[in-house]
């Protein structure tokens, strides 16, 4: 009997830790199901954490948020870098020009408007300042975005002078060719001769419109890269000769002594059109700015890897203060100076600039007034 009580309350033993054996299992697999949820969720919020970190690094604008309280909640490193912080701010009003949108923040934290934004210039820095609300979120009052748009604003600049440029460039042959009309229009009857005067100074206002349109088409070729430079192998005396015969007949007309030095092993990887062009346009200068009886050299030296072509004039010469920006579109050293035969665009070394460049060379000026100037530019030699 008692055997039978022993065996019974064994059996219920065994039951008893298998039941027991069965739940630990299922509570052992919940555990691991909730472990492994609670992984997947961690490492997706490490995989969003990095991937927020990896865009507010590279974007270059600049980001706060920030608390109901004006409390920095968080910044990227554009926005340090863009507002020179180095030390921790902690509240948005201690970076010091954030104040001049203070009141952009606090409509907005006041929940008067969803987006305000800004322009503020500091230091001759220009931003845009943009401010949000962001609602959705209860840790965050505002998020404010910090664009730099100084280069942007000097490009605007810079259009606005190359649109009054050509203005001022176009008005004086314009009005001439007016009154020229005028003139001709009334002389025509009863002076032919003096009619065909004015109509001989009209093509010449014509042939200076033309040139102004031309270059004008030709430096937006250039600078929005339509016009390709194809490299060749070019040798260098062969062009200078070929420039210097195109423009034999001013330098007879001025009488000008004209020595063009150029070794026949001097050749470069160029485009020839361009660097026709280019010295066409410094020997033409060369020319036009070294009274009659003037002496002119060409040279070209090897210089490391590369070709120096050098145009030296006994010319005017350039005073040291417009030295450094003949090479500006528009720019001529003296307005009055450009009468005659002397007047130009002042386009021409801006385009032999951007040809130059576009062949990896340098070119640049030396000059003494009064005694003439030496242009230099480079080309890789071939
Ligand atoms: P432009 O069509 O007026 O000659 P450039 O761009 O070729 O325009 O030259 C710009 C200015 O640089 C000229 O107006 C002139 O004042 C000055 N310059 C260029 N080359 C010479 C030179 N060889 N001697 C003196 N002044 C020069």
């Amino acid at each position: 009997m008692e055997w039978l009580i022993g065996a019974a309350i064994l059996a219920a033993l065994l039951v008893l830790s298998r039941v027991l054996w069965i739940h630990l299992q299922a509570t052992q697999r919940e555990a691991e199901t909730v472990r492994r949820e609670r992984d997947r969720a961690r490492d997706e919020s490490n995989q969003l954490r990095a991937r927020w970190d990896l865009v507010t690094r590279s974007i270059g604008e600049g980001i706060i948020l920030i608390d109901a309280k004006q409390q920095i909640v968080f910044i990227n490193e554009s926005a340090r870098r863009l507002l020179n912080l180095t030390g921790d701010a902690r509240s948005f009003g201690e970076i010091a020009w954030g104040l001049q949108v203070q009141p952009l923040v606090a409509e907005i934290l006041a929940g008067r408007a969803e987006l305000l934004s800004q322009s503020v210039v500091n230091d001759e820095r220009a931003f845009q300042v943009t401010v949000r609300a962001c609602a959705a979120d209860s840790s965050c009052g505002a998020v404010i975005g910090i664009s730099e748009v100084t280069e942007l604003q000097r490009l605007g600049q810079v259009r606005r002078e190359f649109v009054a440029n050509i203005s001022h460039e176009l008005r004086t042959p314009v009005a001439t060719l007016r009154l020229l009309v005028d003139t001709v229009a009334n002389e025509i009857q009863q002076n032919p001769a003096a009619a065909n005067e004015w109509l001989g100074k009209m093509r010449g206002q014509i042939d200076a419109l033309h040139q102004l349109t031309t270059e004008l088409m030709d430096l937006a070729l250039i600078e929005s890269g339509q016009m390709p430079i194809k490299l060749v192998d070019v040798p260098i005396a062969e062009l200078i000769d070929q420039v210097v015969q195109l423009l034999q007949p001013q330098i007879r007309r001025k009488q000008i002594v004209i020595d063009a030095q150029a070794s026949p092993a001097a050749r470069a990887l160029a485009d020839p059109d361009g660097v026709r062009r280019v010295l066409s346009n410094l020997l033409h200068n060369a020319i036009k700015f070294t009274p009659a009886n003037g002496r002119i050299a060409v040279r070209a030296l090897a210089a490391g890897d590369n070709i120096e072509i050098q145009v030296e004039d006994s010319g005017t010469g350039i005073p040291a203060r417009d030295l450094p920006r003949i090479f500006e579109r528009f720019y001529k050293v003296d307005r009055s100076r450009g009468q005659g035969e002397a007047r130009g665009t002042g386009l021409g070394l801006a385009i032999a600039k951007h040809i130059v460049e576009g062949h990896g060379g340098r070119i640049w000026a030396e000059s003494v007034e009064g005694k003439g100037s030496t242009f230099h530019f480079t080309l890789p030699a071939s």
